[in-house]
């Protein structure tokens, strides 16, 4: 197993917002954590990625317990997350947003290499290296998002919902670029609440509301279950 979650819990101060989660991924595969607003998605990818620290329970990847280490070498064991929102250096161009997403040591050595994967996955973002992000449109920002978290050549990529904010056609693309990417080896965690379109790429999925994670299965059996149905999909 590539990364296993065993019970943690996460709070804001006094108020919990990820209660009792436990997930697994296997090396190699997409899976979808999908639920409504507020129900502790970013929360808990965010634990994942070191940015917050679960008050109880284990994170752990490839067998190490990551859960209480530093924020920051989080992606020294082959995490990166792509934010909710993306956060990119809106005044800086497209090459130095994709620059700081090369710091893991290994990194910085294939730096060049790497850069080389990203404008073959993203041939836009080679064509306008020099261009200033801020100006770019929402799928070019989110692409520009995506490759400096693949500078870091992670192998599991946590991505706090990507199609956010972005028109259908742009949807599209992003989930066929989600799939690009897990087919070049790299696991992916979707954190959606697009539950149809996450749940078409994903191996495997889990549901949280309310801080739990109360279901979970392949995709197929959730969009066939009847309060699923009802719950998200209106049927
Ligand atoms: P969204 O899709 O709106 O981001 P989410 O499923 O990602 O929803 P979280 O953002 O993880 O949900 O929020 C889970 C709970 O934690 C919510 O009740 C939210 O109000 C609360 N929360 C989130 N961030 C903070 C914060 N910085 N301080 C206090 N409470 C927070």
């Amino acid at each position: 197993m590539l990364l296993e979650v065993r019970n943690i819990h996460v709070a804001y101060g006094d108020a919990p917002a990820v209660w009792d989660a436990t997930l697994d991924i296997e090396a190699g595969q997409i899976v979808a954590v999908v639920g409504p607003n507020g129900a502790g998605k970013s929360t808990l990818i965010n634990a994942i990625a070191g940015i917050l620290r679960p008050a109880k329970g284990e994170i752990r990847i490839d067998g190490t317990d990551i859960a209480r280490i530093a924020g920051h070498r989080v992606c020294d064991h082959g995490i990166a997350i792509v934010p909710e929102g993306r956060r990119l250096f809106g005044h800086m161009s497209v090459l130095e947003n994709l620059e700081l997403g090369g710091h893991r040591p290994g990194a910085r050595a294939a730096r060049e290499e790497a850069l080389a994967e990203v404008f073959e996955l993203f041939p836009i973002l080679g064509e306008r290296r020099h261009q200033i992000a801020g100006s770019m449109s929402g799928g070019q920002q989110q692409m520009v998002a995506i490759g400096r978290a693949l500078m870091a050549r992670p192998r599991l990529l946590l991505m706090d919902e990507p199609s956010l904010g972005l028109s259908p056609a742009v949807v599209d693309d992003m989930f066929r670029i989600i799939r690009m990417i897990n087919e070049r080896g790299v696991a992916v965690l979707l954190v959606e609440q697009n539950i149809n379109k996450a749940l078409e790429v994903a191996h495997h999925a889990y549901v949280i509301e309310q801080g739990n994670i109360v279901t979970s299965g392949q995709p197929g059996a959730l969009l066939n279950n009847p309060r699923i149905r009802e719950a998200y999909l209106g049927i």
